[in-house]
């Protein structure tokens, strides 16, 4: 078996490989590790190599292991999971990202919570890209109006776009919806300079969507190993 270092070591060349083939600088990917239902030590083994960024699902879950990794200052956290409004408290007082903003009372609720002195919490609008087959996220055509409520809550930063395409078996079909995902993206940069971030691929589609613009890509089983459950 592989370690989290080999593994971590593997994913990052298959990152710049991607890139070249793209003809894209792979310093504009970033790779966020997935660390959901991992220990801390699986976290501290990454973060020894060099990983900074990692992302967890579960607010309570995540929440402990920052707590844990308190000596670590330098990680910088991402919650990636659905929120309630219930637990934006948690997530606004100890993350650093929110990738899965789809709804203006869920941004009001995190702007009005985050702590002054943290400086604003970065955020992403996660869009549902695949119609019926995904549950989470807003339609397309709601971005624009969101994009624009956020940009005016002052403790909240604009960062870009989150997305979690259906698998496609029909490598055409998917390859549309990342193509029109980088769309969305380029018409958001158009208008908020803080916009940088277009957060798709996982370990299973990440070439492609490198391929399709993607400056973050999100790796949970590549990194540390298939999970007992998520
Ligand atoms: C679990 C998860 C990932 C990582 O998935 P893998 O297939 O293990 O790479 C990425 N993004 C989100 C939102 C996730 O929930």
């Amino acid at each position: 078996m592989k370690t989290i270092a080999e593994r971590l070591k593997i994913a990052l060349d298959s990152i710049e490989q991607t890139a070249i083939f793209a003809n894209r600088n792979a310093s504009d990917i970033s790779l966020l590790a997935v660390s959901k239902t991992k220990p801390v030590e699986d976290i501290r083994a990454a973060y020894d190599v060099g990983q900074r960024l990692f992302g967890e699902n579960y607010v309570q879950e995540g929440v402990e292991k920052i707590a844990e990794l308190a000596d670590l200052t330098d990680i910088e956290w991402h919650y990636i999971g659905p929120l309630q409004s219930n637990k934006t408290k948690l997530v606004a007082e100890h993350f650093d990202w929110v990738q899965t903003i789809d709804r203006e009372k869920i941004a009001k609720r995190l702007n009005e919570q985050r702590p002054a002195e943290k400086g604003p919490l970065n955020v992403c609008i996660q869009v549902n890209i695949s119609g019926e087959a995904s549950k989470s996220g807003i339609e397309p055509e709601a971005i624009p109006e969101l994009a624009n409520t956020i940009s005016a809550l002052p403790n909240l930063c604009l960062r870009g776009l989150m997305a979690i395409p259906a698998p496609e078996s029909d490598p055409e079909k998917q390859k549309e919806v990342f193509a029109s995902l980088q769309s969305l993206y380029q018409d958001l940069t158009n208008s908020y300079p803080t916009v940088d971030t277009l957060s798709m691929g996982m370990s299973g589609d990440m070439h492609q969507a490198i391929d399709n613009g993607s400056t973050m890509v999100r790796l949970g089983t590549a990194i540390f190993g298939a999970r007992n459950y998520s």
